[in-house]
């Protein structure tokens, strides 16, 4: 049997682009070019690409008048259509020998590490409107995603079942009966390349429905598993209109729904297969990773510089558009004032504009819905004086692109919706205790907001870590000692979060991938029977 070497990282050999290196002007050019005309994006279904009626621009959201690309969008026929031709590749693929089907994912791996690099960077960089780093860290990130993912696959082709004398017993482990719908959010390019792929790797067939707001960056993907000899239909693109999911959510042969989004949208997707249940040849499985209110406890002990470094980087890095970006933190008295007077220092210097000018270190919210709900929380923290107090930021601009400051404010109550809701912008919402309060706080904290998914623990007294391990053991899916609560990475930090944050699936490990197997189990009799009697008959 072939095996597959325990995978290292991409993460590990990120790019810099510091001045002077050849990267960085590597990294220029493609940034000029990519913007020289806009690049006209088609569907691509059963292999073949679709141009529509229904043209929508993609536009840098730090330079909204920049028009990257123009996507053609599925209509309910193309839709059906895709459907058709994924099912139909799906009797080749899911028979193809699983070498062959990991190798694809594999040569994609080392395309986008390698060759495709740069212009995979530059295209994050102007659809999504992060800085290199963050460009860098996310594409390492799919390609931890398709490597390791072919490590697991690997595994769960390993497991097998106990033999006895006189039989033989295998699992065939089959991929779902169906095609799986894959719906990503806009803000990790690597979770729009890994919802489609991560069934497919075992053999599934998908329809990959990408973000409005990202459809270039997603589209790169794509082209890249297209370069890496990935067989028409197996994996379909299709940008469209979230009002028209039905067309695939309603269809019999829907086997399952790769979700990463809010909380809300997976709440009416489960609601309409629910509704339908019985039309269904198979029981829908859906994986669904949703919100955070993410929280950063820091106990009296803990480090001042790098509480407030952590808290920097961990609330404001991406503009706060992380799942795991830290949203909440709780505070103590003592050191309120050091950690207060840290951030309103070097919050308003942090760089903020376009990210093409690679000396801005933080760039635009995605789109005008996301800075208008951002917004109206700004709005609503002002206009509730007696229990909100902005302590820094709080101004944003949107005359050429869609920019929110880093934003920090004390919440004068330990609850309430500053502290309750997910805000997904660069806001900070402290909550200041008393340091003898330590563990009531913690239980505050475990209580206050309905999600789960990542959390942080800042003290250098070996008692207080435990005791927060302790009370917070149901309050995040990913929770980090000393530690900023963003960043995971495929294999060491496998990701996702419980209670309303999702069904917890930890994405890039061997528990995403058993969702997409349904393993048919088989028996051989080496010697079958000849007489029908038991024994007790005498
Ligand atoms: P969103 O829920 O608005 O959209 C997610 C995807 O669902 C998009 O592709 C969107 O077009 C699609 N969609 C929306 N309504 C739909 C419908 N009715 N039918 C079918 N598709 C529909 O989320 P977003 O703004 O793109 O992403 C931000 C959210 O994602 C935040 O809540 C964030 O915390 C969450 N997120 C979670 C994780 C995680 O791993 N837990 C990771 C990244 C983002």
């Amino acid at each position: 049997m072939w095996t597959v070497e325990r995978p290292v990282n991409d993460v590990n050999t990120i790019r810099s682009y510091s001045p002077g290196t050849p990267e960085r002007s590597g990294l220029e050019e493609e940034l000029a070019h990519l913007q020289a005309a806009p690049l006209e994006i088609p569907c691509v279904i059963g292999g073949r690409e679709v141009r529509t009626a229904e043209v929508v621009d993609i536009v840098r959201p730090d330079d909204r008048a920049t028009v990257l690309a123009r996507a053609h969008l599925a209509g309910e026929a193309d839709l059906r259509e895709a459907v058709a031709d994924a099912l139909r590749a799906h009797d080749r693929w899911s028979r193809t020998d699983p070498y062959h089907r990991i190798a694809v994912f594999e040569k994609a791996a080392a395309l986008l590490a390698g060759p495709r690099r740069t212009r995979n960077i530059a295209a994050i960089m102007l659809n999504q409107s992060k800085n290199p780093y963050e460009a860098e860290i996310d594409l390492a990130e799919l390609v931890d995603f398709w490597t390791f993912n072919a490590y697991y696959a690997r595994q769960i082709y390993d497991l097998q079942p106990f033999q006895y004398p006189g039989e033989t017993n295998r699992f065939d482990w089959r991929p779902l009966e169906g095609f799986v719908l894959a719906i990503p959010p806009f803000n990790f390019y690597s979770i729009g390349g890994n919802l489609p792929t991560a069934p497919a790797i075992v053999g599934n067939v998908s329809l990959w429905k990408p973000s409005r707001a990202v459809v270039l960056a997603n589209y790169e993907i794509y082209r890249v598993l297209i370069e890496a000899g990935l067989p028409a239909g197996v994996v379909n693109f299709v940008p469209f209109p979230s009002a028209r999911a039905g067309a695939l959510i309603d269809h019999p042969d829907l086997a399952g729904i790769h979700f990463t989004g809010s909380y809300r949208t997976l709440v009416e997707l489960w609601k309409r297969v629910g509704a339908q249940l019985e039309q269904y040849r198979n029981f829908p499985r859906i994986v669904g990773e949703t919100g955070g209110k993410d929280f950063v406890f820091v106990h009296p002990s803990a480090d001042v510089r790098s509480t407030v470094v952590q808290l920097v980087r961990g609330a404001f890095e991406y503009q706060g558009q992380k799942c795991s970006a830290c949203s909440r933190a709780y505070i103590p008295e003592s050191l309120w004032p050091a950690v207060s007077r840290a951030l309103a220092d070097e919050l308003p210097h942090l760089p903020l504009g376009p990210v093409d000018q690679l000396s801005n270190y933080l760039g635009a919210v995605i789109d005008e819905a996301a800075f208008s709900t951002i917004d109206g929380y700004l709005t609503y923290a002002r206009d509730h004086p007696t229990e909100y107090e902005i302590v820094v930021g709080g101004e944003t601009d949107r005359s050429r692109g869609w920019f929110v400051r880093p934003t920090v404010i004390r919440s004068r109550t330990p609850r309430g919706k500053l502290m309750e809701e997910e805000i997904f912008g660069p806001v900070l919402t402290v909550y200041v205790y008393p340091d003898d309060q330590y563990a009531a706080t913690l239980d505050l904290c475990d209580t206050t907001s309905p999600y789960a998914l990542t959390g942080a623990i800042f003290a250098s007294d070996r008692e207080a870590l435990r005791l927060a391990e302790e009370r917070l053991r149901w309050s995040a899916g990913n929770f980090y000692l000393n530690d900023k609560p963003t960043g995971a990475v495929v294999g060491r930090q496998p990701f996702g979060g419980a209670r309303r944050s999702g069904t917890n699936d930890k994405a890039g490990s061997i528990v995403n991938l058993l969702r997409w197997v349904s393993p048919r189990n088989v028996k051989e009799n080496l010697v079958p029977p000849t007489d029908w009697r038991r024994p007790f008959l005498g």
